[in-house]
């Protein structure tokens, strides 16, 4: 085999690049991994955006999918500092009546708390949470032939339903309706749109089997154990480095790029097949966020109890109120009351706040690439739920959408999620390919979240990625040695 400066490169070190050239180091191939920032983590970021001692998280915030990722479940993170603490409560969901539902550990006490839909829950998240274990890595992963066929329909035929649909077919109560439709936004679509359920189930199922745990020290530390862990096994570094073109990097047999299609096309391009082109070309990105972060002088004094020992709280109201807040965003409408996604991290970190002071994170979606300021309609809807939020604040830090993708090139448009999660793109992202992961030039791949599985910090789309890269690399090796 030719001699390289390097066996593979990734370039981009969130938590996929990060995830991926850990599967290359691991498999005993040399890794250098490039940022264009002055420190790693893309998405896991954490920093004292408003006051000193506040230690605000840039991006993510909550954690269940890198706490159930089978990559990352094999990775010896805690020997490297990481560490997670459960909230009492998932995620609360309050009502303008002072109420709110809950998704709990327990799968009994969340349906109990749903009065009359109690045994619609249980049927629907129930056989969920007993097959996850079995569909785990297909559902986390590229279209394929899944293990566990019967197990893996059972979720598809819900799954593959627009969340709205879902919840008029399934359940009765404005609480259940509530709980579900703050789920199923996550998907960062309108609730009419097939794939919005996914989100929500796995997203309801991870509540019950791990909880939804917050990193001591802010999503950071993820970063920093994994790369702590990739530099412990001969992984090389380097930040700093914004690669604008394929000639930048050291040679290598493999190069992976935790970027989206829009980037791929402007620093590879041009070693792509025209048909690829104009699949890349024809990817679609969706709606974008306006982040926020406060520094409090006290913990956000919801009127629902159960609220105020969740570690998330979706502020939206009813199914109705939710569905039409994305609707119209997802048209270039910025909502009035927009649906409001808030983490209280410091609750139950310490480590957030100096004593008796703490921090809260939230975004609402607004349409690609606004620059809209959305802090009244958003602390609009945090005191409509908590009065009394509005004289605890003590700073504030913004950003829009504009401001999102300067900070990571990766959110085009304010897109945290590296392309629209539609039914078109969820499996085939970003080109319908035999591997999605492979680009139509020989070494050159794509393993952000741009690829199945889409966003969130898992890093299996960094991994799976990995494993097609290096599949390739040690078929080379072999032919050259033949
Ligand atoms: C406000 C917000 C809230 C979120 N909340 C959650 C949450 O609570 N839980 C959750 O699981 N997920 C959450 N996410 C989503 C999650 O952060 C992302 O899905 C995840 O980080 C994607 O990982 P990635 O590795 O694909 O890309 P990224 O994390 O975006 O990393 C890409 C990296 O590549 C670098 N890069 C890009 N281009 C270049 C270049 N040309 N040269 C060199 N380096 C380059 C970037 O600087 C960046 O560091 C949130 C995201 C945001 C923005």
């Amino acid at each position: 085999m030719k001699k390289r400066d390097f066996d593979a490169v990734v370039v981009g070190s969130g938590p996929n690049g990060l995830a991926a050239a850990i599967t290359m180091q691991e498999a005993g191939l040399s890794v250098l991994l490039l940022e264009c920032k002055d420190t790693i983590g893309g998405g896991l970021r954490s920093a004292e955006l408003t006051l000193p001692g506040f230690v605000h998280d840039i991006c993510s915030a909550i954690h269940p999918l890198a706490v159930e990722s089978p990559f990352f479940k094999t990775l010896p993170l805690a020997a490297h500092g990481l560490r997670f603490v459960t909230p009492t409560v998932a995620a609360a969901h309050p009502f303008d009546n002072g109420t709110a539902a809950v998704l709990q550990k327990s799968i009994e006490k969340t349906a109990c708390s749903l009065n009359g839909d109690k045994n619609a829950y249980l049927n629907l998240i129930a056989p969920l949470v007993n097959d996850w274990p079995d569909i785990a890595l297909s559902t986390l992963g590229p279209l394929r032939l899944p293990k566990h066929p019967l197990a893996m329909a059972r979720f598809g035929w819900n799954a593959l339903t627009s969340a709205e649909f879902l919840a008029r077919l399934r359940f009765q109560t404005v609480e259940a309706r509530g709980l579900w439709a703050g789920m199923a936004a996550h998907a960062i679509q309108p609730l009419s749109k097939i794939t919005t359920s996914a989100i929500g189930l796995v997203l309801m199922a991870m509540g019950h089997l791990n909880g939804w745990p917050v990193p001591v020290g802010g999503s950071q530390s993820i970063a920093t154990a994994l790369a702590a862990y990739f530099t412990s096994i001969g992984g090389k570094i380097e930040t700093g480095v914004y690669v604008k073109n394929l000639k930048q990097l050291p040679s290598a047999h493999a190069v992976l790029l935790d970027v989206t299609p829009k980037q791929l096309l402007s620093i590879a391009g041009h070693e792509f097949s025209s048909l690829y082109k104009w699949q890349l070309q024809r990817y679609r990105y969706g709606m974008g966020v306006f982040k926020i972060d406060w520094a409090l002088d006290g913990p956000v004094p919801f009127k629902a109890a159960e609220c105020r020992q969740a570690g998330t709280v979706h502020l939206g109201n009813t199914l109705e109120e939710i569905a039409s807040a994305e609707k119209i965003t997802s048209v270039g409408i910025h909502p009035e009351r927009p649906f409001v996604l808030l983490a209280q991290q410091s609750l139950f970190d310490t480590t957030r706040a100096p004593e008796g002071k703490h921090t809260a994170w939230a975004y609402c979606h607004v349409p690609n690439g606004s620059e809209t300021d959305m802090t009244a309609a958003i602390e609009n809807q945090v005191e409509r739920f908590a009065p009394g939020f509005k004289d605890l604040i003590l700073a504030r830090h913004t950003m829009h959408t504009a401001q999102m993708h300067e900070y990571n090139p990766n959110y085009i448009g304010g897109d945290i999620n590296g392309g629209k999660l539609n039914i078109r793109q969820l499996y085939t992202r970003p080109a319908l390919r035999l591997s999605p992961y492979r680009t139509s030039a020989k070494g050159i791949y794509i393993c952000s979240s741009s690829t199945p599985p889409g966003g969130g910090v898992h890093g299996m789309c960094g991994y799976h990625a990995a494993r097609v890269a290096l599949k390739d690399v040690f078929e080379l090796q072999a032919r050259e040695l033949v």
